[in-house]
């Protein structure tokens, strides 16, 4: 394992790829740096005595101690604990902690590569091994490039009017492929080691050269990081930890980008391709239970203390908002608990969590999100759009009066108030925040997809037998008298 430094040193070594505004930029350019501070926490963390050891664990592959960004999930207990670090982490930097898209696209090629290799006889599964034993003894810092620009909505990869809409492979070669496209919102890209570039979606039979998946160093020649960087806004006298995150992610261009065969894992299977696009949606979703449980009460924890810094926190209508909030906390994270204790055991012999459970966790995330923050407005008042500038509360003539009419809460000194509603405004008004709630509600799969998933998975027709036979209505089942759910007698 390598520290926080360590990755930084590493980072600085990547060739100039990333665009931004027109240029090419350093990686380490001041909009990028927040990022940089949250992923290097991920190094730090897994040390830190502070965080009980939740972050490392032992390799399957090796014994050693290893980050657990980096590992696959053998037992319940990885799958629970993978949730309970990305929560402690994300809470820790308040808001997305930004690994979990390379430990959930490990963890689905794990399963996509064995099964490829039942069916085909290939070697896609010793590739990744190789690969995964890198990546744990290197500790490398990897990122999933899953959304493909996708052209028009409907239209399948083969159907659109550029093909190269959906990233595919365009030539293959002795030593490997060559690749073409582009992968949207790849988040944190342009502070990772590796990209993993994984299948958008099912693929059909006659849509082999979208089916391919591979790992790549984020500099390799041939891709360009078209960046969009976010961070809150920058403080000159009003310091707080939530100045220093930010979030990344760039429309990653793939221009003829030569992979070499050890590091292609998918290459026209098509049913596989699916599998990969599917399991990495279901890791990721389940990855959301923790993170976005430590999002949801990031929002209400800064609704409580507006409540309290406006003397308003005994109201009842405060009380039943921050218990509504509390709710879909608890409800988010249980369902990652839940997906995780009932998760399946894959033939290559790591642990999915349960569909169903994660997808209704995760699409209570996405859509309780403005929600959440319209309960904060709601509480805060007007003054978290209004409050004026960093630099009149710090000025000679004026900063007396912000100081003065800033006070509500008597209990409360004015320097506390000013902090709290700079919090908020950062939250609810800035580019961040914005950027913010469209990553609660899209990223990992729009809401719309989950509903799509738990109708999917769940049994409708055991749901109707249950009817049936409350109404009296014969059925098979409700003869036998017994209710065999997906989950076991009940
Ligand atoms: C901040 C952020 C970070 C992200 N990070 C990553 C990342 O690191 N890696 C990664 O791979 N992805 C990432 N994503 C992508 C995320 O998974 C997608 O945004 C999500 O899957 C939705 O895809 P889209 O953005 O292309 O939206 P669209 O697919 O354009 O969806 C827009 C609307 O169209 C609807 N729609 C789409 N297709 C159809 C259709 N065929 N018929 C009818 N309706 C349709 C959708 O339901 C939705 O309502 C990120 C997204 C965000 C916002």
């Amino acid at each position: 394992m390598i520290s926080g430094e360590k990755y930084r040193e590493r980072l600085k070594k990547l060739r100039p790829n990333v665009y931004q505004q027109g240029r090419y930029i350093d990686r380490f350019d001041r909009t990028i740096l927040g990022g940089i501070n949250v992923m290097a926490t991920t190094y730090d963390f897994a040390t830190d005595p502070e965080f009980g050891g939740i972050g490392t664990v032992s390799s399957h592959l090796t014994g050693e101690k290893v980050n657990r960004f980096t590992h696959i999930h053998q037992s319940v207990e990885d799958l629970l604990n993978k949730q309970k670090m990305t929560r402690i982490y994300a809470q820790e930097v308040g808001g997305c902690i930004q690994r979990c898209m390379g430990i959930d696209g490990l963890n689905a090629l794990s399963i996509a590569t064995y099964d490829a290799d039942q069916k085909h006889g290939t070697e896609y599964n010793k590739r990744f091994l190789n690969y995964l034993k890198k990546v744990q003894a290197e500790d490398l810092c990897l990122v999933c490039a899953q959304t493909d620009a996708k052209g028009n909505r409907p239209w399948r990869p083969g159907k659109q009017q550029d093909p190269d809409l959906y990233l595919r492979v365009v030539e293959k070669r002795a030593d490997g492929i060559i690749v073409n496209g582009a992968k949207a919102h790849n988040s944190a890209s342009v502070y990772a080691d590796e990209i993993i570039a994984l299948p958008t979606r099912n693929m059909m039979s006659d849509e082999k050269d979208w089916a391919v998946a591979f790992a790549i160093p984020a500099d390799a020649e041939g891709i360009t990081l078209i960046n969009a960087a976010f961070h809150p806004p920058q403080r000159k006298k009003l310091d707080a930890p939530h100045a220093h995150i930010g979030f990344s992610h760039s429309l990653t261009i793939f221009d003829h980008v030569f992979v070499p065969w050890e590091r292609v894992f998918l290459c026209g299977e098509t049913e596989q391709a699916g599998k990969a696009a599917l399991y990495f949606a279901l890791f990721h979703r389940h990855s959301y239970t923790g993170c976005k449980a430590a999002l949801s009460e990031v929002v209400t924890g800064a609704t409580a203390l507006a409540a309290e810094y406006n003397g308003i926190d005994t109201a009842g209508h405060v009380r039943h908002k921050l218990a509504e909030m509390i709710q879909i906390v608890d409800l988010i994270y249980a369902a990652g608990i839940a997906a995780a204790i009932n998760a399946t055991r894959a033939d290559s012999g790591t642990y999915v969590p349960d569909s169903n459970y994660v997808n209704a966790g995760r699409m209570l995330a996405g859509e309780s999100i403005y929600s959440e923050y319209e309960s904060l407005a709601a509480i805060a008042g007007g003054l978290a759009a209004t409050l004026p500038s960093e630099e009149d509360f710090y000025d000679e003539k004026i900063g007396k009066y912000l100081e003065k009419y800033i006070m509500r809460n008597p209990k409360i000194a004015a320097e506390d108030q000013h902090r709290a509603f700079r919090l908020f405004q950062d939250m609810m008004t800035s580019t961040w925040g914005g950027h913010k709630l469209i990553d609660a509600l899209h990223g990992g799969g729009s809401p719309v997809i989950e509903k799509v998933a738990i109708y999917r998975d769940h049994d409708i027709e055991h749901s109707k037998n249950i009817a049936k036979k409350l109404a009296g209505i014969p059925c098979e089942a409700c003869t036998k008298g017994l209710f065999r759910g997906k989950y076991g007698w009940y």
